[in-house]
């Protein structure tokens, strides 16, 4: 009998559903840091910045406080601005969207793909608008996006490409690593995601304008930093465009440094837990895990399956709740953002404006996903899986 309705559970202590993975050398790039003259605006940042464009295959990196200030500084360096539009799915954390707004500008909705919750390139096509600034795609889960097809559409209309790559580090599409495929690339450095400075954001892009405006805009608007400044050996520094603190300390870079060595691994590690998944669910009617397209090498950040509803006697929100009593940290990601009462009320969004997101939030579940869960760990996810599943069968 399932725990919720009095059974034994099948964990006693809850496994979580994300966590990050620090060990010892972490600890100790962090602590050489903090006895070192830098701690922010030092020279853990432009090693950092190196280090990500390297990996990404990237011409240049930027670093910056947190994933959100990076899609803030890349909607700058793009000129978004009052009266513009920017296309981006519903199916991701709020930040996309609010990145435009910040700008001033207006986030349009565009639909996404029923198997992979992708942004759907032919309905991108179909919101674009003699307003339409740039189309801000997101790796959901840490698939990259169709950036062939999208790249075809910004082109043959004039509009710049970003990538919220935030769940992607380290992923790749046809052997083209997650960095590379946009004009512009965004990373989140959150505990929860591929690697982490505790918080940090990362900028790529091959364009060296849209670089040095990145590296402006995290600094105040202002053309030399206090390193810089410190080097020349003079105090003279103009401000030239409206920019921001969004700086980066020394100290969350060396952790991401350090943090990077093991990303292949923690990436290798996150596909074993999705192939065990696939597997077990293989047989499963009462469940599906999104698809994924061919020539897709998958992040894992996250790992989604839609509840098979028409199977079952009860609901998403019930089945969350069971797996919660079963001891697993299960989540739901994400509420489609137009359905967010700050854009119902701000841009006149509704329910109906992306059926396809709006049906598949009634039965996502993301699974728990993280380098540090053990073989014991996952076996413990699918029994649970299938324990509450099958005492819901209809
Ligand atoms: C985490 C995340 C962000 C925001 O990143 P922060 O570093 O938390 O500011 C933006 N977009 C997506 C898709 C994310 O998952």
């Amino acid at each position: 009998m399932p725990a919720i309705e009095g059974g034994n559970p099948i964990r006693s202590e809850k496994l979580p559903n994300g966590r990050q993975t620090v060990d010892e050398k972490d600890v100790a790039a962090v602590v050489e840091v903090l006895r070192s003259p830098w701690l922010t605006t030092g020279p853990k940042v432009a090693e950092l910045e190196a280090a990500l464009a390297r990996a990404t295959g990237a011409a240049d990196a930027v670093a910056l406080a947190n994933g959100t200030a990076a899609l803030h500084a890349a909607a700058f360096a793009l000129d978004v601005g009052p009266g513009d539009e920017v296309i981006v799915p519903p199916i991701t954390f709020a930040a996309t969207a609010n990145s435009v707004v910040f700008q001033s500008a207006t986030p349009v909705f565009a639909d996404v793909d029923p198997g992979t919750l992708l942004i759907d390139p032919a309905t991108v096509e179909r919101k674009i608008t003699s307003r339409t600034k740039a189309i801000m795609a997101v790796d959901f889960a840490g698939q990259p996006c169709d950036y062939d097809a999208l790249r075809k559409v910004a082109a043959q209309n004039g509009l710049a490409l970003v990538a919220d790559a935030c769940h992607a580090l380290g992923a790749s599409l046809d052997g083209r690593t997650a960095g590379s495929l946009a004009d512009l690339t965004v990373f989140s450095l959150h505990p929860v995601k591929p690697i982490t400075a505790g918080e940090g954001g990362i900028v790529t892009t091959d364009n060296a304008d849209f670089a040095s405006r990145i590296r402006r805009f995290r600094n105040h608007g202002i053309d030399a930093d206090h390193r810089q400044r410190a080097q020349r050996g003079s105090w003279h520094y103009e401000m030239v465009d409206l920019g921001y603190n969004y700086r980066i300390t020394d100290i969350q870079c060396a952790l991401a440094l350090s943090q990077l060595d093991k990303l292949d691994g923690f990436i290798e590690r996150r596909r074993q837990i999705a192939r065990q998944y696939d597997e077990a669910f293989a047989e499963n009617a009462l469940l599906t895990p999104l698809a994924v397209n061919p020539g897709v090498g998958h992040g894992y950040h996250l790992y989604v399956v839609e509840l098979q509803l028409e199977r079952l006697r009860v609901d998403r929100e019930r089945v969350f709740q069971a797996l919660q009593a079963e001891g697993i940290n299960v989540g739901v990601h994400y509420i489609p953002v137009h359905l967010h009462p700050y854009y119902r009320e701000h841009f006149r969004t509704a329910v109906g404006d992306c059926p396809v997101a709006e049906a598949a939030y009634e039965r996502i579940l993301s699974l728990p996903i993280f380098p540090a869960m053990s073989d014991e760990d996952v076996a413990d996810v699918i029994e649970a899986v299938e324990k509450v599943t099958e005492a819901y069968r209809r």
